[in-house]
């Protein structure tokens, strides 16, 4: 891609949030990167130094929550408990707030989407903020959980888990009905920092087609949807392009053409 190209895309693409006002972002593992989490899957993923059938599987919880809590929960703990937003996360943000995206459905479970600010947040795959008891289902802060001992325990004695969604496991079921709904509705889909590998999430790009909807993905590399499923891909990190977006969506609010109408 150009240079020249790029600025086009970024210019169609702010233009088509400006005029839908329907528009609804799909974030995944990428738009994190720059806050210092790293992804699952390619160069600096957790994949390369581990399986991931071994160590984010449910049954691998289940039958041994001391491996999964000191190979993956407590290195995610580390690295999450100091991330702050970046670019990304804030233009998102900015975005809803100015009345130009509905929702972000985000596949991480990092918690930095509400923390830059966006409100409609769907966390299709849970979080990582909070630990569920096992036993009794009752929830921590991932913050206040004693780890003094691996894995740790609810008063009742059940062992902590987080509250995020496993392999093996299901979405919760009023997220996936939620995204489906929104689905159904929106014309503009911006697909930010995700390779829609990971099943169901990697449905939610074609159920936005399939209703008629503009794909737009936002990613350093093609991915299985560039060029059959999404219309085009504005190739480069999450915080660079929506910072370019939002510069064109300024522009284009100062000439007036549209009014913000509150929600
Ligand atoms: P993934 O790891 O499969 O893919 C990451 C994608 O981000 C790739 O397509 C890569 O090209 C792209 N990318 C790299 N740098 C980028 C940048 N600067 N800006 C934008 N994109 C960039 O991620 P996935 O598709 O989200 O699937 C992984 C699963 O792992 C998700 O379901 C998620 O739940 C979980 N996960 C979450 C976190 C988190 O909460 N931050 C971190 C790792 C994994
Ligand atoms: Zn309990």
């Amino acid at each position: 891609m150009r240079d020249g190209d790029r600025d086009v895309l970024i210019q169609r693409t702010a233009e088509a949030l400006v005029q839908t006002r329907r528009a609804v972002a799909l974030t995944g593992a990428g738009v994190s990167i720059e806050s210092g989490i790293p992804p699952f899957r390619g160069p600096g993923g957790l994949w390369e130094t581990m399986d991931p059938m071994e160590v984010a599987h449910i049954d691998v919880f289940r039958r041994d929550p001391e491996k999964v809590w000191k190979l993956l929960i407590e290195g995610m703990q580390a690295v999450l408990s100091v991330a702050r937003p970046n670019a990304g996360h804030t233009g998102l943000a900015r975005l809803e707030q100015w009345g130009y995206l509905r929702s972000v459905i985000t596949q991480n479970v990092d918690g930095l989407h509400q923390a830059a600010g966006s409100r409609d947040v769907i966390e299709f795959h849970g979080t990582f903020a909070w630990q569920r008891c096992q036993d009794c289902e009752s929830r921590c802060a991932t913050g206040k959980v004693d780890l003094s001992r691996i894995p740790p325990r609810c008063a009742c004695g059940g062992i902590y888990r987080p509250d995020c969604v496993f392999f093996g496991e299901m979405i919760p079921p009023q997220h996936l009905a939620r995204a489906q709904r929104l689905m159904a509705r929106c014309d503009v889909l911006l697909v930010v920092g995700t390779s829609a590998t990971v099943h169901p999430a990697a449905m939610i790009p074609l159920l936005a087609k399939d209703a008629g909807a503009r794909v737009i993905e936002i990613n350093p590399e093609p991915t299985p949807l560039t060029g059959r499923v999404s219309d085009y891909l504005i190739q480069g990190g999450a915080g660079a392009v929506l910072n370019d977006i939002l510069g064109c969506v300024e522009e284009l609010r100062g000439l007036g053409g549209h009014i913000d109408t509150p929600r």
